[in-house]
């Protein structure tokens, strides 16, 4: 019997004008080379120094690129500058920064306005928003809804896509490579961060699990329910469990 029966979902945070592109290009060979069509949350104006120095004059066209690929592009807030904030707070209660939460509605409908300009501006439409810091609140969804045509999220914990607050939130819980029974997964990654060394262990992970990969588009979104019991029960075991075994960055 085939235990392993679970879909994944990849997904690339901090696409910026300053991101390192040798360690971006090693996963975009792999996922070339295995016909794999991530998430990518671009960062629209970057201002955080913690995501590299030299401004690349063709970030646009690379993201175009990718766009054209297949891979769904979505908005990683718009200065990915953070401020502190208290978990329960924000929409799914993790997070411990944000570039949203604690913020008026007004506020979040001026950085979610810039943001959608400046995609606007280079001609690509984001398919999906993807919070930095994995917060967000209601605001942001409300400012999303008047500001944007994005009506999905990648972000939340289930074992399954569910509706939310007019939305489709398609769940991200694994920062590393799980090997699980069912249920779809999101793959959270951080290629600037990262060294060299751990890049090629992750991408030989990703490839024990390479042909259970998926692309958001592969979804049936016509079936996706509302947030239900079985989700919130996934919701409180998996917050309760990523107390002690996840990271958040
Ligand atoms: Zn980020």
């Amino acid at each position: 019997m085939n235990l392993h029966r679970a879909k994944y979902i990849i997904r690339l945070d901090d696409a910026c004008h300053q991101m390192p592109l040798e360690k971006w290009n090693i996963f975009e060979s792999f996922f070339d080379d295995n016909n794999i069509k991530p998430i990518i949350g671009v960062i629209p104006l970057n201002k955080d120094k913690g995501l590299g120095s030299n401004s690349n004059p063709d970030f646009w066209n690379l993201i175009k690129s990718w766009k054209n690929k297949g891979w769904s592009i979505a908005m990683h807030g718009l200065h990915h500058q953070c401020e502190k904030i208290i978990p329960r707070h924000s929409f799914f209660k993790f997070g411990n920064k944000s570039e949203f939460v604690g913020k008026s509605l007004n506020n979040q409908t001026k950085i979610i306005q810039q943001s959608i300009d400046c995609f606007e501006q280079n001609n690509i439409e984001p398919g999906m928003f993807m919070a930095p810091s994995h917060t967000f609140d209601s605001y942001t969804l409300n400012a999303l809804e008047s500001s944007t045509r994005i009506r999905v999220i990648t972000d939340g914990f289930s074992f399954r896509p569910f509706r939310k607050n007019n939305f489709i939130f398609i769940p991200q819980q694994l920062w590393s490579v799980r090997k699980l029974p069912f249920g779809l997964y999101t793959i959270c990654i951080h290629p600037t961060s990262m060294k060299m060394d751990q890049i090629h262990k992750f991408i030989e992970e990703l490839e024990k699990i390479a042909e259970h990969i998926i692309s958001p588009f592969d979804i049936n979104f016509e079936n996706i329910k509302n947030q239900g019991f079985l989700d919130l029960i996934f919701e409180k075991v998996y917050l309760l469990i990523s107390r002690y075994k996840f990271k958040q960055k």
